[in-house]
């Protein structure tokens, strides 16, 4: 199959060229070029079925011809290899859980899929022995990223991140791995990370010498791993309730919605869902447009839950690609906007009403669900980050200690690698250089 952009229909791309380049030549981002639509008998019979199985089938239906279908298997199975569990918290409202995955955030699942697509596609070294991953991070996109591209033969990966600006568990997720992560400390801020990774993929003299891919969101490669779960939602809401899974509303907390993205691909794959409910901080340029038809970016301010600090949100694009214009937009997607406020009185309420705990992300979702939801509908939130993540807000807001769970304990028994670099173009560039 092949990929075009959402600039243009007539810049089309393979799919080794698509995950390679990550964004198209115009500036656009790639799309498949068929929805492959699932048969109505699949949908029928998926009650119950894995996590593994649906990945597979839905990969299959992707990706035929393109990627053998054993290796297909081996790469799903490898990158779904923790629970995905849909809790019930009343009668008509659930929370999947996206956080099982090594670092703990909803990134992890496409990350690990990316990883091991381009480690598969790499085989035949198209761009030499090792192609570069360049990474500039906040916190959790480093992290899930690093741990998604560990191990992989024919992969380096270095994440860039500001020198004061991370969290000590957040630094311990990609500096404790070495082999092939470099964690790069710069003397500046995340802006600076960011556009000192922008210049280095447009500078041509540098991509003559060494391969630079990218793996943030705007990568195809993560957008269909994506669409997995929430058929399994599905599969298991039809196997707990199958009345409650005919008037399906779920809830994403949007930052530079790439899982709403997702979401909607699923929903034209054929998913039973009749609207989806996208929540963001103070963040909120979709909300903006979907309440003014306007798409006006502006920068960042920082919040207490930092993975939706997005001014820009880059999946923008796709999601017009795929729904039309704002009217159509809305048909699908309700919007909200929550303060650092509104998200504390919301962890703070569920876990008085329900002894659940969110972490600040999955708690702006789950007020956006109960906002929206009518009576009759079941809504279904997603929870991207375990509260451990986010202790100190989640903390302040429950009353009491959040247990860290080892998975991140690990992290921060192990020994720290890091390189510090300074601000500014040159200087990545030299150290690129002399590897
Ligand atoms: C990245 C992230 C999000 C936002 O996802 P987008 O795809 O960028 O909209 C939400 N929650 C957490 C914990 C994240 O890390």
């Amino acid at each position: 199959m092949r990929y075009y952009s959402t600039r243009n229909y007539n810049v089309t791309a393979t799919l080794a060229e698509a995950v390679f380049k990550g964004m198209a030549p115009d500036g656009g981002l790639f799309m498949p070029e068929r929805i492959v639509r699932l048969p109505k008998a699949y949908i029928n019979n998926i009650a119950g079925m894995s996590i593994q199985d649906i990945g597979y089938a839905l990969a299959n239906f992707a990706l035929a011809g393109d990627v053998d279908p054993n290796v297909l298997h081996d790469i799903v199975n490898e990158t779904l290899n923790f629970p995905i569990p849909l809790q019930q918290i009343d009668e008509n409202r659930y929370v999947l859980e996206l956080f099982h995955g090594p670092t703990m955030a909803y990134k992890d699942i496409g990350a690990r899929f990316m990883g091991r697509l381009l480690a598969y596609l790499q085989q035949q070294k198209p761009h030499g022995d090792t192609v570069n991953v360049l990474v500039p991070t906040s916190g959790d996109t480093g992290g899930a990223v690093a741990n998604g591209f560990a191990q992989v033969p024919g992969v380096h990966v270095y994440v860039l991140y500001p020198q004061d600006g991370v969290s000590y568990i957040q630094e311990a997720q990609f500096a404790s791995l070495g082999s092939n992560v470099t964690a790069l400390e710069v003397k500046g801020t995340f802006d600076d990370c960011k556009r000192m990774v922008e210049q280095a993929f447009m500078d041509e003299e540098l991509n003559r010498q060494i391969a630079l891919t990218s793996a943030t969101s705007i990568n195809v490669a993560r957008l269909l791993p994506q669409t997995f779960y929430y058929f399994y939602a599905y599969a298991q809401l039809m196997q707990m309730n199958e009345k409650a899974a005919s008037q399906l509303v779920i809830s994403v907390p949007s930052a530079n919605l790439g899982n709403l993205a997702s979401g909607i691909l699923a929903r034209r794959m054929g998913l039973p869902v009749k609207r989806f409910v996208s929540v963001e901080n103070v963040n909120n340029i979709f909300y903006q447009y979907l309440q003014t038809g306007k798409f006006t970016p502006h920068p960042s301010v920082y919040s207490i839950a930092p993975a939706l600090d997005a001014g820009n949100p880059t999946n923008f694009a796709r999601i017009v690609t795929m729904l039309g214009d704002v009217e159509q937009v809305r048909e699908v997607v309700h919007g909200y906007s929550y303060n650092d406020e509104d998200i504390l009185q919301t962890i703070t309420q569920v876990y008085n009403d329900y002894g659940y705990t969110f972490d600040p992300h999955s708690a702006i979702a789950w007020r956006g669900l109960t906002a929206d939801l009518q009576p009759g509908e079941t809504g279904i939130s997603l929870a991207t980050a375990h509260p451990a993540k986010f202790s100190q807000a989640v903390e302040a807001a429950i009353g009491h200690e959040v247990e860290m769970p080892l998975q991140l304990v690990r992290f921060l028994r192990g020994t720290r690698h890091v390189t510090t670099i300074n601000s500014g173009y040159n200087a990545l560039r030299n150290y690129l250089l002399a590897q």
